[in-house]
């Protein structure tokens, strides 16, 4: 029979300054490593008050990982060294590989009076820091919008759910990645292969993540499941909406420093040492 995962830590994102000064919730982070391996950190950036992150994230590099920005409201402007350029819009996913580097900015813009996005950070194995960088720029509408029988809909981004296939294919480890939105009391039911790794954050309303749990979750939580089969969750009156994202764990050592994971210290030094000297960018 089909295990139901259980719950291996229930946690809320907490406030910190990332960028030239972006108020933001962390969900997990540096501290929390391997846990949530192939998954390195998850930030909330969620705000009225345009003076929490006008900033932005001035020029940094990346080397080792992918960075999967989610807008839900408001927009976000991106440039790398490369002359790439874009504005990542309302309901739209990056997902940036950055491989063997790149050296970007994202300058967040208000929208209707809200900024809310998500960034995710997937490790590379270390067959695969230091591959070519690459974009992959999803629009809201190619991002199929599957229907559940009991009410609700799942965004699939990357990943599958009952024959809705995300846009986003071909991805080092396969991580899977979906935007779940539940009605009153409606039913929540996923399979996710044993020995992957995954967890829920919640957006909006209550719900269960576990059949029976004691007491409903509700908006900022994070939770990380046990091994096992499948997930069942049901939302409260309220409704419900979470991201849920599993993939599998690279179990590599994991050396990090700021923008930059790599396997090794000696590989970071390396890699700082060439974003003094002008040779970072590989292609
Ligand atoms: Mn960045």
């Amino acid at each position: 029979m089909a295990k139901i995962r259980a719950i291996d830590s229930l946690s809320r994102s907490r406030p910190t300054i990332e960028g030239a000064g972006v108020r933001l919730k962390r969900a997990f982070g540096s501290a929390d490593v391997p846990r949530y391996d192939p998954f390195l950190l998850l930030d909330d950036f969620h705000s009225d008050r345009p003076g929490d992150y006008m900033a932005g994230f001035p020029w940094h590099p990346h080397r080792g990982i992918e960075t999967v920005t989610y807008m839900i409201s408001g927009e976000v402007e991106h440039g790398d060294s490369m002359e790439n350029k874009g504005i990542i819009q309302s309901g739209e996913v990056q997902w940036m590989t950055a491989g063997s580097g790149i050296i970007h900015q994202e300058m967040p813009r208000r929208q209707n009076g809200t900024l809310w996005g998500l960034q995710l950070w997937v490790n590379l194995p270390a067959s695969h820091k230091m591959m070519g960088p690459r974009y992959r720029d999803i629009r809201a509408t190619d991002i199929p919008e599957c229907q559940l029988d009991s009410g609700g809909v799942v965004k699939v981004v990357a990943g599958n759910y009952r024959g809705c296939h995300g846009p986003v294919r071909d991805l080092i480890g396969d991580p899977e990645y979906l935007d779940v939105s539940l009605l009153r009391a409606a039913e929540f039911d996923h399979p996710i292969p044993k020995g992957t790794k995954a967890f829920a954050y919640v957006l909006d309303g209550e719900g269960r993540f576990i059949p029976g749990q004691e007491k409903a979750i509700s908006a900022e939580s994070l939770l990380l499941y046990g091994d096992g089969d499948k997930v069942s969750i049901k939302a409260e009156s309220t409704g419900l909406r979470f991201l849920l994202i599993s993939g599998r764990p690279l179990r590599e050592p994991v050396a990090w420093r700021g923008p930059i994971v790599m396997n090794s210290e000696e590989e970071l030094d390396v890699a700082f040492a060439e974003y003094r000297n002008g040779t970072f960018i590989k292609t």
